[in-house]
């Protein structure tokens, strides 16, 4: 008896002809790294749960709820990786990377996984192109991560997205703002959830990102965490804000914006975009400093900032735009008569071993069934193979789009493509 058994919830299949976007995005991405210097880094997909815990937070949604986490056959407890800055600060302190050099700058780009709730934009395996730089505590390192996004956002034609900053200050004096911002919500307790009651104990900051219009409501009236930065982190978030006028990069400091992610320290910084394909999913991407995390997992001291971008939300930016267009076929060869069908296959291979992207129809069948065929390829050029031209060792390119049949020499074809491509 036959089953069929359907994808996982929230976990989709990137297929042609959308593939083509992605494969542009993806293309982008790692060019706008290469300007910048960046170097790829690969972790796996999985890692020790602490590793999550300890960075992320116990008390954020994504260790506390999100996290697709499971035994392996030893009894050790993993997790798929929710985010990848936790990963690659893992393999920076593991592989003593600051002991070779200090200044590390690295990029990423592969699936997260997360348990959320399914929409437009959001989804439980989602894909993150990312960007980590340690050992500059200077603000340049914020403000040249942040042109990075946006020069490769450019680079993709997509100019509607803008910036939001905020600073989240030092673990230092975070804790007077922390007081404050507890004594707040404490005074408005019956209007938040039960959640958020909680979480004003737990993690007051959580109460930011709470999607409850109650919760939104309080917040939206209590003390900025900008009200209450030292005067070196205050500094510094001017000297990023500075930096970035000069660059010609708008940006809208918001006081609200915290971050779902513990790790951040200073600068954090949103990219958001109003396009209506992303329904209520407006962030596209989102990072900042995290100065103490490389310290708290084991390594040296070393200040670090980073970003992630949502590649599944750009991708439906793109999209959207509909200016990728699936690559083509230059040529399709079809055959005149069965007897010919040998020779094609041989000639297809030559080209494509030369380099072209060629096409046939290995089923064969009548030359109107194959010229459908070439039509439905996008195919620039047709060719029929039959015995006279096997025999002339000459045939016609057919131009698909319409125009003259081009007479040539079958030996020839290689350079008569190429001249075309
Ligand atoms: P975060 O660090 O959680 O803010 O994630 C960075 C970016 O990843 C977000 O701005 C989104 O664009 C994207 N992202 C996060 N979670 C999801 C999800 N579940 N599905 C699709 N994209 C996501």
């Amino acid at each position: 008896m036959s089953q069929r058994i359907s994808g996982v919830k929230g976990m989709i299949d990137l297929l042609p002809p959308d593939i083509a976007v992605w494969q542009a995005l993806e293309a982008a991405a790692r060019e706008t790294f290469r300007r910048f210097g960046y170097e790829e880094a690969r972790t796996p997909v999985a890692e020790d749960t602490a590793l999550f815990v300890r960075s992320v937070g116990e008390a954020t949604d994504i260790v506390g709820k999100e996290m697709y986490t499971f035994q392996d056959k030893a009894g050790r407890s993993l997790s798929l990786r929710p985010e990848g800055t936790a990963p690659l600060v893992r393999a920076y302190v593991e592989h003593a990377v600051a002991q070779r050099e200090p200044v590390t700058r690295w990029w990423y780009l592969g699936p997260m996984f997360r348990y959320e709730r399914m929409k437009t934009g959001r989804y439980r395996q989602f894909w993150q192109a990312g960007a980590e730089a340690y050992g500059v505590s200077a603000p340049a390192q914020e403000t040249e991560l942040i042109d990075l996004a946006m020069q490769l956002f450019r680079a993709l034609g997509l100019d509607g997205i803008r910036v939001e900053l905020n600073s989240l200050g030092d673990p230092e004096t975070r804790g007077v703002y922390l007081e404050s911002l507890r004594s707040f919500l404490r005074a408005h307790r019956s209007e938040l959830c039960a959640e958020c009651q909680e979480r004003t104990e737990k993690n007051p900051l959580r109460v930011f990102d709470c999607k409850n219009p109650g919760c939104q409501a309080v917040v939206a009236g209590a003390p900025a965490i900008t009200e209450a930065l030292s005067d070196e982190a205050r500094a510094h978030f001017e000297v990023v804000q500075r930096q970035l006028s000069l660059l010609g990069i708008p940006f809208r400091v918001n006081p609200r914006m915290v971050r779902g992610i513990d790790y951040y320290t200073r600068t954090a910084f949103e990219f958001l975009s109003d396009d209506p394909v992303l329904g209520t999913a407006s962030a596209v991407g989102g990072g900042g400093r995290y100065d103490r995390l490389v310290k708290e997992l084991g390594g040296p001291d070393t200040p670090a900032v980073g970003w992630a971008l949502g590649m599944d939300r750009l991708f439906l930016l793109l999209q959207a735009k509909g200016v990728v267009q699936p690559a083509r076929p230059v040529l399709f060869v079809a055959v005149a008569e069965e007897g010919a069908a040998d020779a094609a296959l041989a000639l297809v291979s030559r080209l494509r071993r030369a380099g072209h992207r060629v096409e046939f129809d290995a089923r064969g069948g009548s030359l109107k069934s194959q010229m459908k065929r070439a039509d439905k390829s996008g195919a620039a050029y047709a060719l029929v193979l039959g015995s006279r031209e096997l025999t002339s060792g000459e045939a016609q390119l057919k131009p698909l789009a319409g125009g003259e049949p081009v007479p040539l020499r079958l030996d020839a074809l290689e350079s008569a493509l190429a001249a075309r491509r």
